[in-house]
């Protein structure tokens, strides 16, 4: 029996894919060349945008047409990912020809990953997030933050190492409060930093930035025992958040040659008034703290971001504001897109998708030729 699967999305979906592919193999299952040829084939799927459901549904339909003017049986369709937060039932109705809804976590972390790459690693060390930023399905679509046992995540680097893996990337969707979400629970009660100009009234529950850390971050703490393994040469992660991204992370990432200094901080717009909307838990001046310490520290660091540009009741203003922080940042790298409400999340049920396509294509256009295509921010400066 063959199986074949075509994945969409990110980084998090080509490691899931990994390990889909890890549990066919262990059931005796070869990989299909071409998914053609396949007796079951798997579509793990990427929702993040409107665009992200149309390729899936587009590759779905195309499989579709192939078989009907083939005398090859159809494979059985088996789908997962972002998509699944449809439910299966919306999703049968949808997609008629999905045979199978496999749910986003069925195959866990320690399925071992079949992995085409012989030198460098996904390592997914957490799963899900905490923290709903409004115009986000993540945490519909793949649940609560759960953080992965760092036995389980250094056994498995240890055993790559000895396999002749010199490069991982450790991936969550919030990656650098691996090991927070108890603390989150638990601890709820803890002060928060002063410096926030949140109200209790305005915390989503179980947003680990808000409370005060005793002893060094677990993630930190990963990531030292991570590298003293050996053969591991150069460690990535992504993606980072701005509000768990502590003062101790950036010491370490400049204490230690093993981290790589490409850092993704992701910070979607520089008007405080939609940072609020969105529910980003920080402001413009927070963030541009957090880079100028980081180019302080990290004298080597490179920084990119992610902007969503069009979001509801965006003005011009606001835009202006992001333009404006983009010059600041000096990002070297930024993944500009467009808002499209996504079905369930709370942009989606309460505010108007009111920002024109065309008004959304101009403020990308002038983001994207700052930003990705001009020259002006390949190196890398230090802001004071
Ligand atoms: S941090 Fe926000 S944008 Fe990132 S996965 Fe969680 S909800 Fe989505």
């Amino acid at each position: 029996m063959h199986y074949f699967i075509k994945t969409f999305g990110c980084q998090s979906n080509s490691s899931d894919s990994e390990r889909i592919a890890g549990d066919f193999q262990a059931r005796g299952y070869t990989e299909a060349k071409t998914w053609q040829q396949t007796d079951e084939l798997v579509v793990n799927t990427c929702a993040v945008r409107e665009r992200a459901e149309q390729r899936a549904r587009g590759f779905l339909n195309n499989v579709v047409k192939y078989f009907a003017g083939h005398e090859l049986k159809r494979p059985k369709v088996i789908l997962t990912g972002c998509m699944t937060h449809h439910g299966q039932d919306r999703l049968f109705k949808m997609l008629p020809m999905v045979d199978e809804v496999l749910p986003i976590n069925e195959v866990g972390f320690n399925q071992a990953a079949v992995r085409k790459d012989p030198r460098h690693a996904w390592i997914p060390i957490s799963v899900g997030c905490n923290s709903f930023c409004t115009f986000c399905i993540v945490p519909y679509s793949r649940g609560r933050e759960k953080s992965r046992p760092m036995a389980d995540i250094l056994a498995e680097v240890k055993n790559l190492a000895g396999t002749g893996y010199t490069e991982i990337t450790l991936l969550g969707m919030n990656v650098n409060s691996w090991g927070l979400e108890k603390v989150g629970i638990g601890f709820r009660k803890l002060l928060m930093n002063p410096d926030r100009q949140f109200t209790r009234g305005d915390l989503p529950p179980n947003q680990s930035q808000y409370l005060k850390l005793q002893g060094l971050p677990p993630f930190v703490k990963l990531l030292r025992l991570i590298s003293r393994i050996d053969g591991i040469q150069t460690i990535r992660f992504m993606t980072s958040n701005p509000w768990d991204f502590h003062d101790e992370l950036i010491a370490e990432i400049a204490a230690n040659p093993k981290i790589d200094r490409y850092i993704h901080l992701p910070v979607q717009s520089g008007s405080d008034r939609i940072l609020k909307l969105m529910n980003r838990g920080y402001t413009r001046a927070v963030y541009l703290r957090l880079i100028r310490k980081l180019r302080v520290q990290v004298k080597d660091v490179v920084i990119g971001t992610d902007l969503i540009v069009g979001f509801p009741s965006e003005t011009l203003a606001d835009f202006a504001a992001t333009v404006d922080l983009a010059k600041q940042a000096q990002w070297q790298v930024a993944f500009v897109a467009q808002y499209s409400p996504r079905p369930g999340t709370a942009a989606w049920r309460l505010y108007p998708d009111d920002v024109s396509p065309q008004e959304k294509k101009r403020r990308w256009r002038i983001l994207d030729d700052l930003i990705n295509k001009s020259n002006l921010y390949r190196r890398p400066k230090i802001v004071s």
